[in-house]
């Protein structure tokens, strides 16, 4: 088992995610819990996810402002109130280095103990969860961790212009790679993560059996885990970057 921190050592926990309803398909339960126990829990989504959803009779130019709603809806299911975007193009988000001054910005803005992000690997076990965007997004945001928020000669900008300081990330919570090494027991929260995913209705209104489906992956994960039979856990690659 990875050495995590103990959440009693946590104020605040940023989690980036490339669109609107990853953080709630990768991690709902385990943020329910952090806001359980009191964290400050804040999000940062990359694009509008304004290339998803399944209705191709939906306006397309009204998407971003419905999937930021469903998003900011989503958050308050499970105690996030602080939902930022950043306007990125769905299904074309790069790791350059633009994308990681702005995620730097976000960790200097908020100055969180621990981040949470997509993985920058592909998982050949399931594709759907290594999307590029996502990819992009894990890549950078590790980039934006170490060294670019904490050094405070990166992107002098952000110092001189903005007066952000450098910020050390204490820890970094992977979601949706192929090697997860910490598991969250999310039996007790799970009720909140469905009701999050709910909220994304343009994403999850057709799929009438999302809470059969996700029961079944996250009891999967509770076996990985070692837990008891029955039990549901989020997994995650948890990293030390103190
Ligand atoms: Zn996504």
């Amino acid at each position: 088992m990875a050495g995590v921190l103990d959440d009693a050592e946590i104020s605040r926990v940023l989690c980036f995610t490339a669109h609107p309803d990853d953080v709630d398909f990768a991690a709902a339960g385990t943020v329910a819990h952090w806001t359980e126990a009191g964290i400050e829990v804040v999000y940062c989504v990359v694009t509008d996810g304004d290339a998803g959803g399944f209705d191709e009779e939906f306006p397309r130019a009204e998407m971003p402002a419905v999937r930021r709603a469903e998003q900011v809806a989503a958050a308050k299911c499970v105690g996030v109130q602080d939902v930022r975007f950043l306007g990125y193009p769905d299904g074309r988000v790069e790791a350059t280095l633009e994308l990681r001054r702005d995620l730097a910005r976000v960790i200097r803005q908020v100055r969180p103990d621990r981040v949470l992000c997509p993985s920058p690997e592909r998982s050949y076990a399931r594709i759907g969860i290594g999307r590029p965007d996502h990819r992009a997004v894990g890549s950078a945001a590790l980039d934006a961790v170490y060294p670019d928020a904490r050094n405070p000669f990166a992107f002098p900008e952000l110092r001189e212009r903005e007066s952000l300081a450098a910020w050390v990330v204490r820890e970094v919570w992977i979601a949706g790679g192929p090697d997860p090494n910490h598991y969250v027991d999310v039996t007790a929260t799970f009720p909140r993560k469905i009701a999050a995913l709910r909220a994304h209705e343009s994403q999850t209104g057709h799929l009438e059996d999302l809470p059969e489906r996700l029961q079944g992956r996250l009891a999967l994960m509770g076996r990985q885990a070692g837990l008891p039979e029955g039990r549901l856990a989020e997994g995650f690659r948890v990293l030390d970057t103190a």
